[in-house]
């Protein structure tokens, strides 16, 4: 896993010949880095994956029939988490769970993750006896990666100021069979699965104890764990993403990783609809508003539509389902999405996260 180094890993050809400069970061931490990265990338295994860490390239091998479903997400601190909020264990279970999400959302079958990590040099090293971070962040990684039976089959390892991650998925899913954004109908139904919100009330509750404590350093106390679980653990719905495909009941799915303001704005965007969303249909989760629900994100729960005719279950491999909307025809000035209240239909707009807003 690092450029310039010869036992690791799979794109491109070591950059630094290996020498003086070479060796001192190897046995300072690089090397040593990647023989214990390497140890426990082998023991999750898909047999999709005919050769994983060790040479240029992984090499994957779909069963007949099948496609690949290629994913990629880019994890920043102090955009995507906080080091002095988030346990280095959710780090690595968040950038997996990331790309996990968005194979689920097609309905794919994960195959082999690949991670890139620019990491400051302090957080490799352990002090004091004390695990280094980036292990504990390996220890959330790979505690996900088993649960899903997905391989770290390469990536890289770089020095950096900040910390990044960012993380590629590759899956497999029968040839034509894919979920798409763009299917969905006039008359369609609209279903996510699980609770909305979570993650953005998590969130908020740690920017509350760190205004209490007065200082970011949080040490999560354990009263407040289930409260701040789907924020630092949240549950990629790979299994339910699965069924739909099985099952042959979506019409259109997405994951919630922006909000379902925003999120749904894509899936009508893509299927040419409009949607409305009855504001009393919403599985708001506990904890959380109607604000976390509509625009919280990173609930990686699946949004989904499905003909009217489509038997849809209440639960899916053990997650609840709830129908929250339609879909309609568009029509000139009617707004994308519409959220139907009490009071009657508003515009919703897309309120969830966005890059350079
Ligand atoms: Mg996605």
């Amino acid at each position: 896993m690092a450029p310039g180094c010869p036992i690791l890993k799979n794109g491109g050809k070591p950059k630094v010949k290996p020498g003086k400069t070479m060796k001192k970061a190897g046995q300072s931490g690089e090397l040593e880095l990647i023989d214990r990265i390497r140890g426990r990338a082998s023991r999750a295994g898909s047999r999709e994956v005919a050769r994983g860490i060790g040479d240029d390239c992984a090499l994957l091998r779909l069963r007949p029939g099948e496609e690949l479903a290629v994913t990629t997400d880019l994890s920043l601190a102090e955009r995507h988490f906080r080091l002095d909020w988030h346990p280095a264990e959710s780090i690595g279970h968040r950038t997996l769970a990331r790309g996990l999400s968005d194979l689920a959302a097609m309905g794919a079958r994960p195959v082999a993750a690949f991670l890139s990590l620019g990491l400051p040099a302090d957080l490799v090293r352990s002090v004091g006896g004390r695990k280094a971070w980036v292990d504990r962040f390996f220890d959330g990684f790979f505690a996900l990666a088993e649960e899903h039976n997905v391989p770290l089959a390469g990536g890289d390892l770089a020095e950096s100021p900040v910390v990044v991650a960012d993380i590629v998925l590759a899956g497999a899913v029968k040839r034509g069979k894919a979920l798409l954004r763009s299917g969905a109908r006039p008359g369609d139904l609209l279903y996510v699965t699980g609770d909305l919100g979570a993650a953005a009330s998590g969130l908020a509750r740690l920017a509350e104890l760190a205004h209490e404590r007065r200082s970011n350093s949080l040490k999560i106390p354990k009263g407040l764990e289930p409260v701040v679980a789907a924020q630092l653990y949240p549950q990629p719905r790979v299994a339910q993403g699965l069924a739909l495909v099985r099952r042959g009941l979506a019409s259109a799915a997405i994951d919630l990783s922006d909000g379902l303001s925003t999120d749904l704005h894509h899936l009508c965007a893509e299927s040419g609809v409009t949607a409305e969303v009855e504001a009393a249909a919403l599985p708001i989760a506990a904890y959380a508003t109607l604000t976390h629900a509509l625009n919280g994100g990173e609930d990686y729960e699946l949004l989904f539509a499905a003909r009217p005719q489509a038997r849809v279950p209440s639960t899916l491999a053990g997650v609840r389902v709830t129908r929250i909307g339609r879909m309609l025809r568009r029509q000139a000035g009617m707004p994308m999405v519409r959220l139907v209240g009490a009071h009657g239909a508003q515009p919703l707009a897309a309120q969830g996260w966005e890059h350079f807003a």
